[in-house]
């Protein structure tokens, strides 16, 4: 994976199921591509809640028997992609604390934009931090809330954050799940035979025969409990900003997320990317894996035929390397290829889903001339990536945003190719059918929410 720019998670949580350790490491298996870096689940058995994590993928850090351990009928779970610098098994999720009302386990994806604060707050007044993550503010701010139930703590600590955070708590008996009020990261409601599941994408619902009911609302709180339905909660006034580059590049295609399939929107992208930004071309090539469903649509609007014509290295590790600029040049080379035969003396149209730095796409565009492209014309199935993100998507610097410091001719000069062209933020927004502003365009348009 890319180290300049990754989703920071993705959470599952299972309740009233004998198997709840079992589904939730299906789950995050399906939801794999939101972290790689780290990965763990919580159970409840009623009595003790019971933890294992590790950094690595959700295959390594788990076995059959690791699993047999996570006993009772609620678990949640979690993948991790850490920030440069905080890759320590601290650093993991859940994560769990014992504090007066017993135990506690959270997972957490997004970004909380006021944590510094929060969290000078809490040392000051005597809190001891285990990890530098912003999610351990709410063990303290739930720890310290004078209220009775864990319910009314939870409300009292959400209060006082502020950012994007789609929640799960796991307690002795009950689970807890959260969304914030804008709604910026996706998560979903479902059954499982008798019992629930809640999760970033409905990708991890089709591995473990769920079905679909809704969306956690924005702003809602849901509370899981024995023997009863799960009774919601209005927490905030739902104000949706959903994450508009979920759609772009980080839910996996088979995924609906904010109540739309990706594929379908990906699709509607370079289609509208084809009526745009038109070339005459032999054949239009996706970027694998992020371009192909926007190279289909930019084919068949253009009826120029759609070949595979770069292949996708899918068993790259991580490297233990630096992540400098030659290490990144390398990892793209090692990762993608040409088929030579197929892409000689062509012309070709080669759809990716975005530009961050640049890199994957000047060295594709390389390594295609090398290959004997006639002409490569870059087509972007989204606006430049101007501005970073605040809410849980860990961008690099702005100077490091290729877009934010240079034209699009300037970037096409150094990218090497022959066209460039991006999707406009309107054919993004009648892509996914908008129908207000209920997106977040900020790393397109600069314009923040919080
Ligand atoms: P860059 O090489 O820095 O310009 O990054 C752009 C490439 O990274 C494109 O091929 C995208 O498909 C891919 N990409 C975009 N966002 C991410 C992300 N969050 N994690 C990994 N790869 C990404």
């Amino acid at each position: 994976m890319h180290k300049s720019l990754n989703e920071k998670c993705a959470v599952v949580g299972i309740f009233g199921r004998k198997d709840a350790s079992n589904l939730a490491f299906f789950a995050l298996h399906s939801l794999q591509h939101r972290g790689q870096e780290a990965a763990g689940i919580s159970s409840g058995d009623g009595k003790k809640l019971h933890t294992i994590k590790n950094r690595g993928l959700v295959s390594r850090v788990f076995t059959e028997q690791k699993l047999e351990t996570l006993k009772g009928s609620m678990a949640i779970g979690h993948t991790r992609y850490s920030t440069a610098g905080d890759d320590s098994i601290l650093d993991a999720q859940p994560i769990h604390a014992n504090y007066d009302l017993g135990q506690i386990s959270i997972v957490h994806n997004g970004n909380l934009t006021n944590a510094e604060q929060v969290r000078k707050e809490l040392i000051d007044s005597g809190a001891i931090f285990q990890s530098s993550m912003d999610t351990e503010n709410l063990i303290h701010l739930i720890a310290k809330s004078e209220k009775r139930r864990l319910k009314d703590r939870i409300v009292d600590a959400i209060k006082r954050i502020e950012g994007a955070y789609s929640l799960i708590f796991l307690s002795r008996s009950k689970m807890f799940a959260v969304r914030d009020r804008f709604g910026f990261r996706p998560m979903c409601l479902g059954r499982v035979g008798s019992g629930y599941v809640v999760a970033s994408e409905t990708c991890a619902f089709d591995l473990i025969g769920a079905t679909y009911i809704r969306d956690v609302e924005p702003g809602e709180m849901l509370v899981f409990e024995k023997d009863r339905e799960p009774q919601s909660f209005k927490i905030y006034e739902p104000t949706p900003k959903h994450c508009i580059f979920e759609y772009v590049y980080f839910a996996r295609p088979d995924s609906e997320v904010f109540g739309a399939n990706v594929y379908k929107y990906r699709k509607n992208m370079g289609r509208e990317l084809s009526t745009a930004k038109p070339v005459e071309a032999d054949m239009i090539v996706p970027v694998p894996d992020g371009g192909v469903p926007a190279a289909i649509g930019y084919s068949q609007q253009s009826g120029i035929p759609y070949e595979m014509a770069i292949m996708r290295n899918h068993y790259i590790g991580r490297t233990f390397i630096e992540p400098t600029q030659k290490v990144r040049d390398l990892k793209v080379k090692m990762k993608l290829s040409p088929i030579v035969e197929l892409i000689k003396n062509k012309r070709l149209v080669v759809v990716d889903d975005s530009i961050v730095r640049g890199t994957t796409c000047r060295r594709i565009v390389r390594m295609l001339k090398d290959a004997g492209a006639l002409e490569v014309h870059m087509r972007i199935s989204s606006p430049p990536t101007t501005d970073p993100c605040f809410y849980g998507v860990d961008t690099p610097d702005r100077d490091k945003l290729i877009a934010s410091h240079m034209s699009i001719e300037q970037m096409c000069e150094y990218i090497g190719a022959d066209s460039l062209a991006f999707l406009s933020n309107e054919a993004l927004m009648r892509s996914v059918k908008a129908e207000g502003d209920e997106y977040c365009t900020a790393c397109f348009t600069g314009q923040y929410i919080v």
